[in-house]
């Protein structure tokens, strides 16, 4: 039987579609067929949020200097298709995290197909000096300041479209001589295989008992919303998508009218209504999420606040429904694909080994990412269709 499972799971992984278990927004830098690209317009920046907001670059998490230790998590990048100024006459400029370095080596062959002759110029990367606004991701190496080999400025609006399909976070036509490009951080861009909800978000179990999401166990039975019956019900836990107590992430709090909170990731799906879901960091100010109220059952309340915030320890049960109840906030146990039953039938060989394994009673979690969510992630990366991203 277990064998038989595992190449189900492998087969339907392959067939099937799809899917990943949470964490910041997919789709980011996924484009949709070819499109006439329109230069930016001096001061414009794109999206158009603020540098720090979670849907750009997110939070600042500190300088890092030559004898911290996250310094190690900065690359030098010697590509030849690019020229580093290198003012400082120390290679600062070439030095990058892991991400920067992608988005730049794919903006580098964007500027030689688009002016032959012409290469990606690099003024500013990492600032040890302290040359930047005390915010700036520049520190951090998660911003780089660019222009054209040629100085041309008439070719800067461009460059910065560019910048932005070649997938940077944040691009912004900062000033006349340069554009200024950041991007998420790295342990952001850990966080994007799982990691819903944070630890102290509450759950009504079927005992009657409300507990914390840190604390429940495999097989218990939690408050879910049933969308073939659209009834509240108890429904199993098969197992967490992710576990991980000690976890550091960013999270968005996203506050209703009644003062419930609840903390997902950004890209977690949260049901606006009985059939409508939405990534969370898409939500605003205004829209309406269904609440399992203690006295009338389900209901919608009103979002009042969106805020990014720091927690620690990651969780993600998935449960037999594919929903749950958390802080009395209805929400999805899926993030990154934007089709709750895309999302669902993606984990049926899941549901289906768990109902094999049975009434093996409680089961302690496994610390991590669970290998199934992992593997649809990766593959999403290749076969999701693109109308269910973003
Ligand atoms: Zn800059």
């Amino acid at each position: 039987m277990r064998s038989a499972s595992a190449a189900l799971l492998v087969v339907a992984a392959l067939v099937v579609v799809p899917v990943w278990g949470c964490g910041p927004g997919r789709g980011v830098g996924r484009r949709r067929g070819p499109r006439k690209l329109t230069p930016l317009v001096f001061k414009q920046h794109v999206p158009n949020v603020p540098e720090n907001t979670l849907t750009a670059s997110g939070l600042t998490e500190g300088r890092i200097g030559r004898n911290d230790s996250r310094f190690k998590d900065l690359v030098p990048n010697y590509n030849q298709d690019i020229v580093f100024k290198d003012e400082e006459g120390t290679g600062a400029d070439r030095l990058m995290t892991q991400r920067c370095k992608e988005k730049l080596n794919t903006l580098a062959i964007s500027v030689m197909n688009q002016w032959p002759g012409v290469r990606l110029l690099v003024t500013e990367g990492w600032d040890e000096e302290g040359y930047h606004t005390p915010e700036s991701l520049h520190y951090e190496g998660r911003a780089v300041d660019i222009t054209t080999s040629d100085r041309d400025r008439s070719k800067y609006g461009m460059l910065a479209r560019l910048a932005v399909e070649a997938g940077f976070d944040w691009v912004y036509y900062e000033s006349r001589a340069h554009i200024h490009c950041s991007v998420k951080s790295e342990s952001s861009q850990a966080a994007k295989y799982g990691g819903c909800f944070s630890g102290e978000t509450t759950v009504l179990t079927s005992t009657g008992l409300r507990r914390n999401l840190s604390d429940l166990r495999i097989g218990e039975k939690i408050q879910a919303f049933d969308p073939a019956t659209k009834q509240l019900v108890f429904s199993e836990i098969l197992v967490f998508l992710d576990f991980d107590p000690s976890q550091k992430r960013e999270f968005l709090s996203i506050t209703l009218s009644s003062g419930r909170t609840l903390t997902v990731t950004p890209s977690h799906l949260l049901l606006l209504d009985d059939r409508t879901v939405k990534y969370a960091e898409k939500l605003q100010i205004g829209d309406f999420l269904l609440v399992s109220d203690p006295k009338d059952g389900l209901s919608r309340e009103e979002i009042v606040q969106v805020r990014g915030v720091w927690r620690t320890g990651v969780f993600a049960p998935l449960t037999s429904v594919g929903t749950l109840v958390v802080n009395d906030v209805v929400a999805s146990c899926y993030a990154s694909v934007d089709s709750q039953w895309v999302a669902h039938w993606a984990f049926l060989p899941v549901r289906w080994v768990a109902g094999f394994w049975g009434n093996s009673g409680l089961r302690k979690p496994e610390m991590g990412v669970f290998w199934y969510a992992k593997m649809l992630y990766v593959m999403a990366d290749f076969i999701l269709p693109s109308h269910l991203h973003e």
